[in-house]
């Protein structure tokens, strides 16, 4: 039996054919799951559409998680929409981040306040939002969330600047959340994909030196597939994984584990 049967849940993030957030969902599809997607604003709906009625989904919110509580369209107005048609919700992908492009080059310690403020608010904490408005859906039944992180969260790589500070705290927030919903049977984790080709990954300058250079120095040679986040994904969002929580799981083809290259896998 397909092993998300009967489970239903968010999935926010979703831009393109290209997301992160498209691999998870196609894959939670096949394997059964019901999905309610999210979009940014209008311009996104239109190319999120078709990819819905491709995994059979007909359930979409408008959803900008930089909008204050009582926006229509704020994360707290989604998970109230979301309860008016189901009673409860097995899981969430968090799979969205923003920073101003024009801070992704040149030196991090120039990062303006204006910057940093709006790039953890919709990279790091809409996170906690989203956890705090699942919990009245996940509290009775368990439940599953999940973010995407990167190794610039751990360590820094060229350009990532202020959105590793994000996912820093991202990855912060997993553990304390993990912690307080425990008790619930609700669990936090985050996959952290190697570089991805998408339309956030070519906002930071000098992407495909980076991609190049993570997928020499990887031990398994590539970078990853959305394939294969999705299959981590499902791993995680559902009961195979229910003793992990507050886990980053690296899906980068082992490149986290390796601090001093061979000399032949260098460029
Ligand atoms: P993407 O451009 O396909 O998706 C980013 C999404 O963020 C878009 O759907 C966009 O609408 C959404 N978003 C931005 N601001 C928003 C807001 N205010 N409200 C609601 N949604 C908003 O890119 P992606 O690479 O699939 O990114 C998904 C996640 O994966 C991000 O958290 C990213 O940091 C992370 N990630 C990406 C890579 C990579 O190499 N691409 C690697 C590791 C982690």
């Amino acid at each position: 039996m397909p092993i998300m049967k009967g489970k239903k849940g968010i999935v926010m993030g979703v831009a393109n054919e290209r997301s992160i957030a498209w691999g998870i969902a196609k894959t939670l599809a096949k394997q059964g799951a019901e999905i309610a997607f999210t979009y940014q604003n209008e311009g996104f709906k239109k190319r999120l559409l078709p990819l819905m009625e491709s995994v059979e989904s007909n359930i979409c919110y408008e959803c900008d998680v930089s909008k204050d509580t009582n926006d229509t369209n704020s994360i707290e107005s989604l998970f109230n929409k979301i309860a008016e048609s189901w009673d409860n919700l097995d899981f969430v992908v968090h799979a969205l981040a923003y920073s101003d492009k024009e801070e992704l080059k040149g030196k991090y310690v120039n990062c303006s306040r204006e910057n940093f403020l709006n790039s953890l608010d919709i990279s790091a904490f809409s996170f906690t939002r989203a956890a705090k408005s699942a919990f009245p859906l996940m509290s009775a039944n368990g439940g599953s969330l999940l973010t995407l992180s990167y190794l610039g969260a751990e360590r820094t790589t060229p350009n990532y600047n202020v959105m590793g500070v994000a996912k820093s705290a991202l990855e912060a927030s997993i553990k304390y959340l993990a912690m307080d919903l425990g008790k619930n049977n609700i669990r936090v984790n985050a996959i952290s994909a190697g570089p991805v080709k998408t339309l956030a990954g070519a906002a930071i300058s000098g992407a495909r030196h980076v991609y190049r250079y993570s997928e020499s120095v990887a031990p398994l040679k590539f970078n990853p597939e959305l394939e294969e986040i999705g299959n981590s994904s499902l791993y995680l969002l559902s009961d195979m994984s229910s003793g992990v929580t507050g886990n980053i799981h690296h899906v980068d083809g082992g490149l986290h584990s390796v601090a001093i290259p061979k000399s032949e896998d260098l460029e």
